[in-house]
């Protein structure tokens, strides 16, 4: 039974992830609700809603279209494995569910829309109401307007970030305290180092990393 649990957790995450990707693309595009299914980048076809299932469709259609055989991008299951491992440990080693359940969407909004399209939606911060009204009383809102001058200041001074990752980071603070901010920031910067190493680019979209790192924070240091 418990395994039962985890899996289906597990499956959530990754659905959120999925759906969050298609949304974000939807909403981009403007045709959020026209109801159809997803389309293949390739060819446009739609694809059957078996090979839309998380993780287990990109394995099922062996990482190809199954019209056009073009090939399906890694990062959609990845990031599905990411999204189910991240709830998955919440599961696990967290007591408020509903309460990461809520950031864990949003962020993932705002990663992916980041990742994607390099810029933001303001909507994509509104299901943070809800974590917000549930801590109300343990909410960093001093330490929050902190951050987000000092940031600031640091973006239009040095151009290094955006005014999307200024508004990121303080919202997170105002949720998670200045200590748990500094810690995300430490950790989003180590992550993003690595992929440097891998692939040098000149700028980076800085919210997906912010966002992974909030998660570790989040396990590590917040209960
Ligand atoms: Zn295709």
């Amino acid at each position: 039974m418990q395994l039962f649990y985890y899996v289906l957790i597990f499956f959530i995450g990754a659905c959120i992830v999925s759906f969050a990707t298609v949304f974000v693309s939807d909403f981009t595009h403007q045709q959020v609700w026209s109801h159809k299914r997803s389309n293949c980048d390739n060819c446009h076809n739609q694809i059957p809603f078996y090979y839309t299932i998380p993780i287990v469709g990109y394995l099922g259609a062996f990482g190809k279209c199954s019209k056009c055989n073009f090939p399906i991008k890694i990062w959609y299951p990845m990031s599905e494995l990411i999204g189910g491992l991240m709830l998955l440990s919440a599961a696990i080693f967290s007591h408020s569910l509903i309460w990461f359940l809520t950031i864990f969407f949003s962020l993932t909004l705002l990663a992916l829309s980041d990742f994607q399209f390099g810029y933001i939606y303001s909507y994509y911060y509104l299901p943070l109401i809800i974590p917000a009204l549930l801590h109300f009383s343990q909410l960093y809102l001093l330490e929050g307007l902190f951050v987000y001058f000092l940031m600031y200041v640091f973006q239009i001074t040095t151009k290094s970030v955006g005014i999307a990752d200024v508004e990121v980071l303080a919202i997170l603070t105002v949720l998670l305290g200045y200590v748990n901010a500094v810690y995300i920031l430490f950790f989003a910067c180590c992550l993003c180092l690595v992929v440097h190493f891998f692939q040098k680019k000149r700028s980076y979209r800085f919210i997906p990393y912010l966002s992974v790192a909030t998660g570790i924070v989040y396990l590590i240091f917040i209960d």
